[in-house]
C-alpha cells in the first residue's frame, strides 16, 4: 500500500540526512519542548541525536528555563549524585502545566516568550549585547513583595518582604498543592524560569540606597528558584519569623486531621522536584507542634 511504503521511507530518508541538516532542524524547533520530545521519538537517528544532554539544555534554554542549583548533593540509592539531567528536567517542564492550576506557573515562560523566540543566543555562554537592558521576571515581584497597587516600578525600588519570602518555603494545605506556591519548589515551571531577560549567570540586587544586599550565581543561568532561595537565606532567625512559621504549621496540622508526627513525616518526604527542599524552622519548632 502507498501509505505503508511512504511511512516506512520517512525514517530511512531521515537517517540519510547529513548531520548539519539534522542540527538545523533541531535548532528550528527552538523552545518548543514538546516538539523536541516528538522529534526525539521519530526514529533511531533522532533518538541518537537527543542522547546528547546538550540538546535538552538547548531546548530548555530556548524555552526560557534553566536548572536551579541544588542546595547540596543528594544521596541516591546510597551513592552521591542525583542531580536532575536536562532531559528529565525538560520532561518535568513539559508535563507540569497539564496538572498545575497556577497560571503564573503553567505559563511561567510566556512573559518573555516573544523575546526568547528571537534570541540569537543558544546558550547562556553566548555573548550578550552590552546595550540590552536586563528585566526582572514578574514572578520575582509576585513571590517576594507584599502587593503594592502602584505596580512593579515602585515595588522594584523596595526591599523584598520577609513574610512573603518565608511563605514561598512553607508547605501549603494538601488539597491546595496544585493551586498555591507552597513551597515554590513544588512547581518546576515557576522555579526553573529564568529570573531575568536576558538570562544571566550572575545577578546582584541593590536596595534603595544602592547597596548590594543579594548576589546570585548559576553557571546555567539564574532562575527564579535560585533567587528565591538566596533571598530566603536572608530571613532573620528571630522570634517574629519563628512565630509566623509556627502558626502556619499549626494551622495546617489542625485542619488536616494529622498528628504533628504524621505532618512532619509527610512534609519531610515532599522535598520538591529537586529533592532538596528544607522547610524553615521545622526542626526547631517540632517540640512545639
Ligand atoms: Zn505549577
Amino acid at each position: 500500500m502507498a501509505t505503508s511504503s511512504s511511512s516506512s521511507s520517512v525514517p530511512s530518508a531521515i537517517s540519510s540526512l547529513p548531520d548539519v541538516v539534522l542540527h538545523r532542524i533541531r535548532v528550528s524547533v527552538a523552545g518548543n519542548i514538546a516538539g523536541h520530545f516528538a522529534l526525539s521519538q521519530t526514529c533511531r537517528k533522532w533518538r541518537d541525536v537527543y542522547r546528547e544532554e546538550s540538546c535538552w539544555q538547548f531546548a530548555c534554554f530556548k524555552a526560557g528555563f534553566g536548572k536551579p542549583k541544588l542546595r547540596r548533593i543528594i544521596p541516591v540509592d546510597g551513592e552521591l549524585g542525583g542531580e536532575l539531567r536536562w532531559r528529565e528536567l525538560a520532561c518535568l517542564l513539559a508535563a507540569h502545566p497539564g496538572k498545575c492550576e497556577i497560571k503564573s506557573c503553567k505559563a511561567a515562560n510566556s512573559h518573555f516568550a516573544k523575546e526568547y523566540a528571537h534570541l540569537v543566543r543558544t546558550s547562556i555562554r553566548d555573548p550578550l549585547s552590552p546595550t540590552l537592558a536586563i528585566e526582572m521576571h514578574p514572578l520575582y515581584f509576585y513571590l517576594h513583595f507584599a502587593h503594592h497597587p502602584a505596580g512593579l516600578t515602585e515595588a522594584h525600588a523596595l526591599m523584598p518582604d520577609t513574610h512573603s519570602m518565608l511563605l514561598t518555603h512553607l508547605p501549603t494545605f494538601p488539597e491546595s498543592k496544585l493551586s498555591q506556591y507552597g513551597p515554590l519548589c513544588s512547581h518546576p515551571n515557576a522555579s526553573c524560569v529564568f529570573a531575568t531577560f536576558p538570562p544571566m549567570e550572575s545577578l546582584s540586587f541593590e536596595d534603595g540606597n544602592g547597596n548590594v544586599f543579594l548576589s546570585v550565581q548559576n553557571p546555567d543561568g539564574c532562575t527564579i528558584l535560585d533567587v528565591n532561595r538566596a533571598l530566603v537565606e536572608l530571613i532573620p532567625q528571630d522570634m517574629a519569623h519563628l512565630q509566623i512559621a509556627l502558626d502556619h504549621y499549626r494551622e495546617i496540622i489542625s485542619t488536616s486531621g494529622m498528628s504533628s508526627t504524621q505532618f512532619v513525616e509527610r512534609i519531610s518526604r515532599d522535598r520538591g522536584f529537586l529533592g532538596d527542599h528544607e522547610y524553615p524552622f521545622l526542626l526547631e519548632l517540632m517540640p512545639q507542634l
